[in-house]
């Protein structure tokens, strides 16, 4: 449950008062700007919220892996402009973390101005979650509000050691992940169904495991469901398949059995000779008459249907992994259907929808239903340890 503290326990008036805010700003660089803002649009609405009550706003961030020194190229300098753009307001780039250089750059912001501190990982002490070096730079603030969700699955002296030392909020986006990942897994309403699809099973074991104990319908899909197809007997060609995991999927299942949850596995599949875009060997079977010399690259037209009809008796959905090799035609078609009958159910308001990982998250935008489903999560790596029930530190932190 949620228990942590947001902007809104915070008073109306923070004049003055220097807020230290730990945002996600490891932005994809291209050229010397920012191919893509999302992150930057994504804790806009704190960093605004914080100026506009009159803080003195300090933003906290790290930018690639410099590994605990200065890289002049790994300044977060190297984003002033791409930030100042999305803000619409000026920025104090301070080539520091802590001491008399932040010191004497508080002096001089007004309330309602924003600084930008340097990459916090230039430091050793960051990512060691030093408390000496988290205390340094608390000493500096009233209080952290932390909004990057996407690091939380780190203990570094940023995402968690500060907490300790200063009143902590979740900022507005930290919020909306948490409300929407809590009302997906947490304290969802049933029945719940979770589509796991993506390569292969050894990167979501625990994902799997996490899942079958949670959730009433399992729907395994992509790579990994002929891991599973195996397990069950099914002779898969020349699919991607992770024979020596045949055992572990067994346990998954018969897990999914005591626990009462149904999985669901396709029972027709569209396979290749080549992984190729419309390759002229394409047809699709049951999983039985897979030959030895194709391979599955999609869930089939009759399996799509069997799993839209399980999302119409459900009230929630938590979505990881695409359904097939979705990047090369026609093997998108299973995660483009599934993607716009999760959207339409959402609208409807029968369904809510919440999905995370990288290729999921464009595999959605590849079907345009981004703005349709209750949430994306762009957090990767912490979206994957919350979907395998791991306590997040930075999110520990704030509900302690
Ligand atoms: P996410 O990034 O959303 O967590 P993954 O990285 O686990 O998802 O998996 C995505 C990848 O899985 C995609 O590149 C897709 O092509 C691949 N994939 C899905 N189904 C298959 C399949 N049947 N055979 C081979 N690759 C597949
Ligand atoms: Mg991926």
């Amino acid at each position: 449950m949620n228990n942590f503290k947001t902007l809104d326990d915070l008073p109306g008036d923070l004049t003055g008062k220097v807020a230290l805010v730990r945002v996600d700003l490891n932005l994809p660089m291209q050229g010397g700007s920012a191919s893509d803002l999302t992150r930057v649009e994504a804790i806009k609405p704190t960093v605004l919220e914080l100026s506009e009550k009159g803080a003195k706003v300090l933003m906290l961030a790290h930018f690639g892996r410099p590994g605990g020194a200065r890289h002049s190229a790994l300044s977060t300098s190297m984003v002033v402009g791409d930030v100042e753009g999305v803000l619409g307001k000026e920025l104090m780039f301070i080539p520091e973390v802590a001491g008399p250089v932040v010191e004497q750059s508080i002096g001089i912001l007004r309330p309602g101005d924003i600084g930008l501190l340097d990459n916090v990982r230039f430091w050793p002490g960051e990512e060691a979650n030093d408390p000496n070096f988290a205390q340094s730079i608390a000493a500096h603030g009233d209080f952290y509000v932390n909004d990057a969700f996407s690091a939380a699955h780190r203990a570094h002296a940023t995402t968690e050691g500060i907490a300790h030392h200063l009143p902590a909020y979740a900022g507005r986006a930290m919020e909306r992940e948490l409300t929407a990942l809590d009302s997906a897994l947490g304290n969802p309403e049933t029945p719940v169904a979770a589509v796991v699809g993506g390569a292969k099973v050894s990167t979501k074991l625990d994902v799997l495991q996490n899942l079958v104990g949670k959730v009433q319908h399992l729907i395994i899909g992509g790579g990994m469901a002929n891991t599973f197809l195996a397990a069950r007997g099914v002779d898969v060609g020349k699919s991607l398949a992770e024979h020596d995991l045949i055992e572990t999927a067994s346990k998954i299942l018969d897990e999914a059995d005591h626990s009462g949850c149904t999985v669901h596995l396709p029972y027709d599949v569209v396979v290749a000779k080549e992984f190729a875009a419309n390759p002229a060997s394409l047809r699709t079977c049951n999983v039985h008459e897979v030959a030895s010399d194709e391979m599955i690259l999609d869930i089939g037209p009759l399996a799509t249907e069997a799993l839209a009809d399980v999302l119409k008796t459900c009230r929630t959905l938590v979505w990881n992994g695409p359904l097939g090799a979705f990047e090369t035609e026609p093997f998108d078609t299973a995660t483009m259907a599934l993607a716009r009958h999760a959207a339409a159910l959402t609208q409807e308001g029968s369904l809510i929808s919440v999905a995370g990982g990288g290729d999921t998250v464009a595999a959605l935008a590849q079907a345009g239903v981004t703005g349709d489903v209750t949430y994306i999560s762009t957090a990767g790596g912490a979206f994957l340890e919350w979907m395998e029930g791991k306590e997040l530190p930075g999110v520990a932190a704030l509900s302690a």
